[in-house]
């Protein structure tokens, strides 16, 4: 039975009964290549949407593309290209750093100027209902005095809602501080659509909304983002759905991906620590990223260092030793009760973690403690006991997103040089011996002398 944690109730909750979940996850605005903190959020959504399927459910994971806003028309006049092209370039540059993390759960993407007439269909109907008033020569505007729910996500008031405001919502002209912009007149020269509304663009949260219902409809299961999304955006995409359709809950769980800092502070252009997920994957393999995100549970905040780094890639090189030693047992047998009931044992408290609101540090742990259990007595193990265990591995590692599901291979000519140096140790020929050692330490291969023959690993 998964439990969820919903930040709406502050409680955990069980998962709502049904084969198939409806996931809507906040998605990037397309400006600039994404950071850290983005794949953070979304290794955390892409680990979460695996699991769920592997307890059986179909999860429809619906993510929106923000290719419109104040910061895409900022750049594309600096950059002096189309803030279409901006918008394009940078959505395939995102689209190709999910590809190379590996990141593949997301079902459908949404862009939100293909969604135009969805969006103002939606402020019609808040303007239908008076819960949204024009400011003439401005833009429409979302009145919160009509939404007095405002808040209840993030437990904050529309008197404090102007501190997180966007340029966008910023006019003197508002009935309400925190009143948001739902759709804004275009000046001149700025991207515009022309429709029943007046010719401008659609305001930010308004977007998510729009889709969701279009997908959805006006209620559903799951809504994912980032913590700092929860206020204003979560409360506005809030009011904007259940005044319009008058049905509530809009969402039934909200949950929300920790912060990640960088070395103790915020990530910021300004402090020169803004790291993309391009900056880390030169240094690191995607995995190594997989595995730092998958040791914090998603809620908690992430601290990031070089040493986080060095520890994950420590964690995935301990796996895959284990998993080396495991290929090279020949002796013959059968399963003994001992590695039976490991297996067992390691799969159940896997299992638990995960279905406790994800908590994948812990489902790390039984993979870890399984593998300390066996560890003086390793040699020992048969052939069939070795099978399992690979078997093992290689499905909860699957399970969680890794790529390097299969133990590494070495290739032949590495092997080969593996063998002559064998022949030579056996000989007691230690001079050749160590020299082919060199000679592969040379080539990034490590050669380990255990019971049952050389194991070479890739450093
Ligand atoms: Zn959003």
């Amino acid at each position: 039975m998964v439990k969820i944690f919903n930040t709406m109730s502050g409680a955990k909750e069980d998962l709502p009964h049904k084969d198939e979940l409806h996931l809507f996850v906040c998605g990037p605005t397309v400006y600039d290549f994404s950071h850290l903190g983005h794949a953070r959020t979304y290794l955390a959504f892409d680990i979460i949407t695996r699991y769920l399927r592997s307890r059986g459910k179909k999860v429809e994971y619906l993510q929106n593309i923000t290719d419109i806003d104040d910061k895409i028309i900022e750049r594309s006049k600096t950059q002096k290209i189309s803030w279409k092209r901006l918008a394009r370039d940078f959505e395939k540059a995102y689209k190709a750093d999910m590809k190379s993390l590996g990141i593949t759960a997301v079902s459908i993407y949404a862009r939100a100027t293909d969604f135009i007439p969805e969006i103002v269909a939606q402020v019609r109907t808040l303007i239908a209902k008076k819960n949204a008033y024009e400011i003439p020569g401005d833009g429409w505007y979302f009145d919160l005095t009509t939404f007095p729910d405002y808040g209840k996500l993030s437990h904050r008031t529309a008197a404090q809602a102007n501190d997180s405001m966007s340029r966008i919502d910023a006019s003197d002209k508002k009935r309400n501080a925190g009143d948001f912009c739902l759709w804004k007149f275009s000046k001149k020269d700025e991207p515009s659509w022309k429709t029943e509304l007046g010719t401008g663009r659609p305001g930010w949260h308004i977007e998510d909304t729009a889709i969701s219902e279009k997908f959805f409809g006006p209620q559903y299961d799951l809504h994912g983002g980032a913590v700092d999304l929860k206020f204003p955006h979560h409360e506005a995409e809030i009011a904007q759905q259940e005044s319009a359709s008058g049905k509530k809950p809009f969402v039934r769980i909200w949950m929300h991906a920790g912060f990640l800092l960088i070395n103790g502070e915020k990530m910021s252009k300004s402090l020169g620590n803004f790291t993309t997920i391009r900056d880390f994957l030169n240094r690191h393999n995607a995995d190594t990223l997989r595995m730092m995100i998958a040791s914090h549970h998603y809620r908690s905040p992430i601290n990031y260092t070089d040493e986080l780094a060095e520890q994950a890639k420590a964690s995935l090189q301990r796996i895959a030793h284990f998993r080396a030693r495991l290929r090279l047992i020949r002796k013959a047998g059968t399963i003994s009760p001992l590695v039976e009931n490991g297996i067992l044992q390691a799969k159940e408290k896997f299992t638990k973690s995960m279905d406790d609101d994800f908590n994948t540090p812990d489902a790390l742990a039984a993979l870890f403690e399984l593998m300390n259990s066996l560890e003086t007595s390793f040699w020992n193990l048969t052939r069939p006991e070795a099978r399992a265990l690979e078997a093992f591995y290689e499905e909860m590692l699957a399970l969680l997103g890794f790529s390097a599901q299969k133990a590494p291979s070495v290739p032949r000519e590495i092997a080969q040089k593996a063998k002559e140096r064998e022949a030579f140790r056996i000989h007691k020929q230690f001079i050749q011996s160590d020299a082919i050692r060199k000679e592969l330490d040379a080539l990034g291969y490590s050669i380990e002398d255990t019971p049952a023959g050389p194991l070479v690993l890739r450093k």
